[in-house]
């Protein structure tokens, strides 16, 4: 078994009118990266299943696709918002990246693969069921909810409960909106506080139906490595270990990079390793039943589409080849050492999730 990669051509066509940093060039940095790395990785094309249609009215509103659909056509290059363009080619590349997102769940599903990833752009966690999600200002240059996608598909094919794990430095308020009332989604997001979209509080648990689902963990800027190591051994690990998912989705995004410039959180590719070997060691942790896990590129901007994403991949690989069962329990037990390397506010910050969860997941 080996990690598969998903890239078509396509995502080369959605292009900003002027200078922006959502622009091909960071698919070009992500496939270089690949290349030095020289993994032999065979890179597949995305289908675009039957179902796609479906989906897409699934995560966003009639009115919003017909939008997308029809500023696209007009062939024109202009700007939705002022962060977010629409070219004569955006609505058939956003769409072929929603419906690659719901094809790595088949590939799961279909025991071809256990780890998928979707090398998509654009990105999607910012886009909401009618465009701009919870009252953010704009889009943040997202169209749709490629992770969306692939969360309604789990569902349909029974695998129960998902957990979405973002680690996009900004909050995935558009995912959050659109699995807000159902339960069996668990959306766990740790994002900078301080910067767009300026959503995704700790007290954000979720729609009444679905109260405890949505964890958000809002980190401080200036967080660092030990601050998000403290963070998945106290909160992210013990959530995947009481939830118990049958599959984990990965909005991956890599702009919480020390050479990023879009956030005050500097990680290095060691967080982004660790990461990826926690993901993948999962598979192997005999108390869990997870079936795969399938990732879809979000931001990342610079060096992150580099040496976060090469942390992340190699990460992903060690965790394979070391077969660690017991990843997530040693994390769980070393939240004491890990404890003393954080931030007191980030660790105050911790200990308020837990309680804001605790009544709702046994952590
Ligand atoms: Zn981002």
């Amino acid at each position: 078994m080996a990690i598969r990669m998903l890239y078509s051509k396509i995502y080369m066509d959605h292009k900003p009118p002027d200078a922006h940093p959502e622009n091909p060039d960071r698919l070009k940095r992500v496939l270089n990266t690949l290349e030095k790395m020289e993994l032999q990785i065979n890179i597949e094309e995305p289908k675009v299943p039957e179902s796609t249609d479906m989906y897409l009215a699934r995560a966003h509103s009639i009115e919003y696709i017909d939008r997308i659909k029809d500023l696209s056509s007009k062939g024109r290059n202009l700007y939705i918002d002022p962060d977010t363009y629409i070219g004569e080619h955006t609505y058939k590349v956003a769409r072929t990246a929603f419906a690659g997102s719901i094809y790595i769940v088949d590939m799961i599903y279909s025991g071809s693969s256990r780890i998928v990833f979707h090398l998509a752009r654009p990105p999607g966690h910012h886009a909401g069921i009618y465009g701009r999600a919870m009252g953010a200002q704009t889009q943040g240059f997202c169209i749709f909810n490629n992770v969306a996608g692939s969360a309604f598909r789990a569902l349909d094919l029974g695998y129960e409960p998902v957990i979405i794990l973002d680690f996009d430095v900004h909050h995935g308020n558009g995912t959050q909106e659109i699995f807000w009332d159902i339960p069996e989604v668990y959306h766990i997001d740790i994002h900078d506080s301080s910067i767009y979209p300026f959503t995704g509080e700790i007290s954000d648990l979720g729609g009444s139906n679905a109260l405890g689902s949505k964890i958000n963990i809002p980190m401080p800027p200036g967080s660092n490595d030990t601050d998000y190591l403290y963070i998945f051994s106290a909160i992210v690990a013990p959530i995947i270990k009481a939830v118990s998912p049958r599959i984990i989705l990965v909005s991956a995004g890599f702009d919480a990079y020390e050479d990023e410039f879009m956030s005050y959180i500097k990680l290095s590719s060691r967080l982004y390793s660790f990461i990826g070997s926690m993901l993948s060691s999962i598979l192997y942790d005999r108390e869990l039943s997870v079936s795969g896990i399938a990732i879809v590129l979000e931001g990342g901007y610079r060096g992150g589409l580099e040496y976060g994403f090469r942390g992340f991949l190699e990460g992903l690989y060690r965790g394979y080849l070391d077969r660690n069962k017991g990843f997530i329990d040693d994390l769980i037990d070393h939240v004491s050492d890990l404890k003393a390397g954080a931030n007191s506010n980030v660790i105050n910050i911790g200990e308020k999730i837990t309680r804001a969860l605790r009544s709702y997941i046994d952590i």
